[in-house]
């Protein structure tokens, strides 16, 4: 729950600066589902969101419109995962701690790792004119489960 409300913080501070940038008004709906996927698990998909949602009745419209708005002000970040189908899944990009993961591309399993040289490469790397906060590094592939699976199809 306090790690919720901190995100809620860090994404609502970042979503602020974005729409006084653009000369937009905050609204009291966005900022529910803003507060609504805080709450939930990371990552997340539309579907969960809309689920999540709708005990405030927001419409599925407006969930829609708050997500391309929070990936403009990259408040999130979206990305596709093979799951049977390819499905889109959100993730707040505010207050995560740099990360390092595996993706398997075939079942969509992710994984943690670390590793101490890489993220240590990452932070101190020096790029011009950016200030680094943190990071998220995915790396796609193949897991153990699936490149079994398809070592037995070909043995065949
Ligand atoms: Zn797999």
């Amino acid at each position: 729950m306090l790690k919720s409300v901190r995100s809620y913080k860090n994404a609502q501070a970042i979503l602020f600066r974005y729409l006084r940038e653009h000369e937009m008004r905050p609204s009291k709906v966005r900022d529910m589902v803003l507060t609504a996927l805080c709450q939930l698990p990371q990552p997340f998909t539309a579907e969960q969101l809309i689920k999540a949602c709708e005990a405030e009745h927001i419409s599925v419209g407006t969930v829609y419109n708050a997500l391309n708005l929070f990936l403009d002000a990259h408040v999130l970040h979206a990305y596709k995962r093979q799951q049977g189908q390819l499905a889109t899944e959100y993730e707040l990009i505010a207050g995560t701690p740099n990360k390092i993961q595996i993706i398997c591309q075939k079942c969509g399993r992710v994984q943690n790792v670390s590793s101490n040289l890489i993220t240590t490469h990452i932070r101190e790397h020096k790029y011009s004119n950016f200030n680094m906060q943190h990071f998220t590094l995915y790396v796609y592939g193949e897991c153990r489960v699936c490149r079994k699976k398809t070592i037995n199809r070909l043995g065949r």
